[in-house]
């Protein structure tokens, strides 16, 4: 259950744009700032054949005394009523078989149809994906989807969809388990999934830091213990003009058999040296 008051929420699902370009014209359905929606209704288009934008069209262009927010086909989807106002969609003339439902508080999806006045699996799987956003939007959970997603043919006694219009129809609660499966894959990690990630992570982050460590203390043993007697690839690249410039005015010299043995603290104090211009020849 949600108070909704903004019209457009939603914006893409399963990869597919809601277009809102064609709005269905105002004479087809209630205004309302803000409603309290409890349900989702799923209907078909009982045409023959036809498009998502070719109903948008046909509503958005005249007084239909009819009406549904949105219109789903095997490639795009048109919503054509805004959440926040009642489309004409649920109402019937004669007693309904639901307590609860009606246009005030439900948002309808109508699918279209591909031949012969049937809906296709693509159509249907795209309207799962889309009826599971609005799920989330308003609060519908896996747990909750079989008392809140509902048939036309549920709300009241119409042959809505037709294909699935049958009290145990199995294409129906195939759409219903497609729809809760969407809400469960996203609905995140269970409690013992999360832990086991957030231990991996934990210990991934103590390796890690581990080796951070072994790092710095390689680079400790480097600094006080190696001893650079030649100005060679064995030198740091920083340290080999100093070197060179104060063996080159004697300032240091090897011994017999020309080897430096400076330490790491020595390369330091030439480099300084050189930089103060003490080996300038
Ligand atoms: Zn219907």
């Amino acid at each position: 259950m949600r108070t909704i008051n903004d019209g457009f929420p939603i914006k893409q699902f399963n990869g597919i744009d809601i277009d809102t370009s064609i709005q269905s014209s105002s004479a087809n359905y209630y205004t309302y700032s803000s409603r309290v929606v409890k349900f989702i209704v799923i209907h078909y288009t009982g045409n023959t054949k036809d498009t998502a934008k070719a109903n948008a069209t046909y509503f958005h262009n005249g007084s239909r005394s009819a009406s549904a927010h949105y219109f789903v086909d095997e490639n795009s989807c048109y919503q054509s009523v805004a959440l926040n106002n009642a489309a004409w969609a649920v109402g019937g003339t004669s007693v309904y078989k639901h307590a609860d439902c009606r246009n005030k508080n439900s948002i309808s999806i109508e699918m279209c149809c591909s031949g012969n006045s049937i809906v296709s699996e693509k159509t249907i799987n795209n309207t799962a994906y889309l009826c599971a956003e609005l799920c989330k939007y308003i609060g519908i959970t896996a747990d909750t989807v079989d008392t809140f997603v509902l048939r036309h043919y549920d709300v009241w006694d119409k042959q809505c969809p037709a294909q699935w219009a049958t009290n145990n129809s199995e294409g129906w609660i195939a759409f219903k388990e497609k729809v809760k499966s969407i809400l469960r894959n996203e609905e995140g990690l269970t409690m013992e999934q999360y832990n086991e990630l957030k231990s991996l992570i934990t210990k991934q982050a103590a390796e890690i830091n581990d080796l951070r460590n072994v790092n710095q203390q390689l680079v400790n043993v480097v600094q006080t213990t190696m001893i650079y007697n030649y100005v060679d690839d064995n030198m740091p690249d920083w340290a080999r003009p100093a070197v060179q410039a104060a063996m080159d005015c004697g300032a240091i010299q090897g011994d017999e058999q020309g080897r430096l043995g400076l330490s790491y603290k020595d390369l330091r104090a030439i480099c300084r040296e050189y930089r103060c211009g003490m080996y300038n020849k």
